[in-house]
């Protein structure tokens, strides 16, 4: 069924706590949690608890959902002091893009310049 946990996705595992994480914030339909690999002083990861494979799946099944994800990106972004320099919220989106994960995820990027376009 759309956005059920998946046994094979690393994201469904952190959302239900079975691997660890450095968690920002939480809510009842959201993570967000520090990137293992930075890109920048602030990159942060928000997903939504339910499983969808990218950003527009995501949004078609559940847009109060993925109005969550961006708030929460927000959220983050202040809580990172980041919003009076700027930040950027990323969804890649197909492996061609770089997606190695396929449980949706916003990247809130900032604390550093950030170039446009995007490589
Ligand atoms: P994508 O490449 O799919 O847009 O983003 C996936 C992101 O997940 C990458 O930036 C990668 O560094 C991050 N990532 C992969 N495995 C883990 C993990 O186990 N923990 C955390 N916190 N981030 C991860
Ligand atoms: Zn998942």
């Amino acid at each position: 069924m759309a956005g059920e946990p998946q046994t094979d996705c690393l994201f469904c595992k952190i959302a239900a706590g079975e691997v660890p994480a450095d968690v920002l914030r939480e809510t009842e339909t959201t993570v967000a949690f520090r990137d293992i690999n930075p890109q920048a002083p602030t990159h942060v990861l928000v997903i939504p608890k339910a499983h969808y494979r990218d950003a527009a799946a995501l949004a078609a099944a559940e847009p109060a959902l993925t109005a969550d994800i961006l708030r929460e990106a927000g959220e983050v972004a202040a809580e990172e002091k980041v919003v009076g320099t700027g930040y950027r919220i990323v969804f890649n989106t197909g492996s061609g893009a770089g997606q190695t994960v396929f449980h949706a995820h916003a990247h809130v990027l900032g604390g550093r310049g950030l170039n446009w376009p995007p490589g």
